[in-house]
C-alpha cells in the first residue's frame, strides 16, 4: 500500500492529508466523488458533471480525477484548524471562511495533481474563467513631492503592460515604453528617485499619442481588440485608468480608448477575495508569501509583480471579474475635482457578462458552499455590495494611504 501510495501520490499534499491505508483509490469511487472529481475538471460547473458511465469512457476515465475524487472527500471532512494547517504547511493563503479554505486547498492540489498527469492543458481549456488573457497596466506618471494637489497635471511617462494567460497562468508577452512628457518634459529629481525613470529614458522616447499608437497596434496584432477575445485590463488600484489614463489623453486631446473603460482593480479583488483590508502591491506580496521582484515604481517591475499577484490569485481558484469603470466626461475634459470610477458590483457585472458572452460560473454562484468544490473561489463568494463605494475612488494624491510603503520609508510625510 505504501508503494502504491508513493506512485500514485507523489505530491507531499498528497501525503499531508494522508490517505488512510486500505482506502482503494482507484477502485471505490462512488457517485458523488465522481462529482467531486468532475468538479477538478470543471469548476463547479454542474451542468457537466460526468455520471458514472462517461466516467469510464470519457476524458474524466483518467486515474488521477478518481484519485482526486478521494481527495476531495477527505478535504470536505476536515475541520478549519485542519484546513489551515494544510494551507501552512503548502504556503498558502489561510484567511477566509471553512467554504474558501476547502475550495482553495482543493484547487492547489487539484491543479498540481493534473498537471504532473499531464492533464493539466485539457483541465485549463474547461477552466470557467471570465477571461482568457489579463492585461496587466502600471503606468508611471510625472509628479513632484511638493506639487502633488489634485490639480497637478501628470503625464505619464512609462507604458508598461503584461499580458497574462489565465489559462496557463503565465505573463506570455509584454508591451513597454517610455513616453515623452510635453507639460513637464523636465522630470523632478524626486519623480526620478521614486520611478528610477532618468532624463534620458524620457528624452529619447515617442509622445504620448505616438505610444498609445503603438500600443493599440501590439493589440490588434494579436486579436487583443477583437471582441470575440476575452480580455480585460487589470491594475493595482484605481488611479492609472482613473486618473493617469484619463487624464494624459485629456492632455494630449485624444478619445479616452474604449480598452480602458472597465478593468479589474487588483487590489479590491484581492481584499474581496480574501476578506481582507486595503492594502498596497507590497501587502498583497506579503499575504502571499512573496516578494517584491525588482525596483518598486518602475512601470515594468510594478506590472510584472502585480501579474504575479493575479497570477497566484488564478491558481489559488479565483476568477477575477471587473470591478471598476469610468464614467468620461461628454467633452472628454479631464475634472480633477470630479469622482469619475465607479464600482461595478455582482449585478452590473451579470449583465457585462451577457453583452461580451462571458462564461464564468453562474452555477457556481448560486450553489452553495458545498457544491462548489472547487476552484472558481470568485470574488462572488463575497457580498460585494458592502464594499460598494467603501473605498475613495478619487483619493486626493497627498492621501498617504495611497502609498503606504514611501509613508515606511518617509519619502512622503504623513499629512
Ligand atoms: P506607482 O504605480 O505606485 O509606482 O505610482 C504611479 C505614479 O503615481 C508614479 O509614477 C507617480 O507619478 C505617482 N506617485 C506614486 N507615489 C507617489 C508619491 N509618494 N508622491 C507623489 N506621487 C507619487
Ligand atoms: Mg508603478
Amino acid at each position: 500500500m505504501e508503494e502504491a501510495r508513493k506512485t500514485s501520490c507523489q505530491l507531499s499534499e498528497v501525503d499531508v492529508l494522508n490517505l488512510g491505508s486500505g482506502e482503494a483509490q482507484h477502485e471505490n469511487t462512488n457517485q458523488s466523488e465522481t462529482k467531486l472529481a468532475s468538479t477538478v475538471d470543471e469548476e463547479g460547473n454542474e451542468d457537466s458533471a460526468p455520471d458514472a458511465e462517461e466516467l469510464s469512457t470519457s476524458k474524466y476515465s483518467h486515474p488521477v480525477y478518481r484519485e482526486l475524487s478521494i481527495l476531495n472527500g477527505k478535504i470536505n471532512k476536515l475541520n478549519v484548524a485542519q484546513l489551515k494547517s494544510h494551507l501552512r504547511e503548502l504556503n498558502l493563503e489561510t484567511s477566509g471562511k471553512k467554504s474558501v479554505l476547502q475550495k482553495r486547498l482543493k484547487s492547489h492540489i487539484g491543479q498540481q495533481k493534473l498537471k504532473e498527469s499531464g492533464k493539466e492543458d485539457e483541465t485549463a481549456s474547461h477552466r470557467n474563467l471570465y477571461y482568457d488573457y489579463y492585461l496587466v497596466i502600471d503606468f508611471e506618471a510625472t509628479c513632484d513631492e511638493h506639487q502633488n494637489p489634485a490639480t497637478y497635471r501628470h503625464e505619464i511617462i512609462e507604458f508598461p503592460a503584461q499580458l497574462v494567460s489565465t489559462k496557463r497562468g503565465q505573463i506570455i508577452n509584454h508591451f513597454h515604453s517610455f513616453v515623452r512628457p510635453v507639460i513637464n518634459p523636465r522630470l523632478t529629481e524626486f519623480c526620478t528617485n521614486l520611478t528610477g525613470i532618468t532624463q534620458d529614458k524620457v528624452n529619447f522616447a515617442p509622445t504620448f499619442p505616438e505610444v498609445l499608437k503603438q500600443f493599440e497596434a501590439w493589440l490588434e496584432e494579436r486579436g487583443l481588440t477583437s471582441s470575440e477575445t476575452r480580455m480585460t485590463v487589470l491594475t493595482d488600484g484605481s488611479w492609472d485608468m482613473g486618473r493617469f489614463l484619463y487624464q494624459q489623453c485629456s492632455i494630449s486631446g485624444l478619445p479616452y480608448p474604449s480598452w480602458g473603460k472597465q478593468w479589474i482593480n487588483i487590489r479590491k479583488s484581492f481584499c474581496n477575495f480574501l476578506k481582507t483590508k486595503k492594502m498596497c502591491l507590497r501587502d498583497m506580496l506579503n499575504h502571499l508569501g512573496m516578494k517584491f521582484q525588482g525596483q518598486p515604481h518602475s512601470g515594468l517591475d510594478d506590472s510584472k509583480n502585480i501579474a504575479r499577484v493575479a497570477i497566484r490569485l488564478l491558481k489559488d481558484g479565483a476568477n477575477l471579474r471587473v470591478n471598476e469603470r469610468i464614467n468620461i466626461r461628454k467633452d472628454g475634459i479631464y475634472n480633477p475635482r470630479e469622482r469619475v470610477v465607479n464600482n461595478i458590483n455582482r449585478h452590473n457585472f451579470e449583465g457585462i457578462k451577457k453583452k461580451h458572452r462571458l462564461v464564468g460560473n453562474d452555477k457556481n454562484d448560486n450553489s452553495s458552499p458545498d457544491q462548489s468544490n472547487l476552484g472558481n473561489v470568485s470574488d462572488s463568494e463575497y457580498d460585494d455590495s458592502k464594499h460598494e463605494e467603501s473605498e475613495p475612488l478619487w483619493p486626493d494624491i497627498g492621501n498617504v494611504k495611497e502609498f503606504p510603503d514611501l509613508v515606511k520609508t518617509n519619502v512622503m510625510k504623513e499629512t
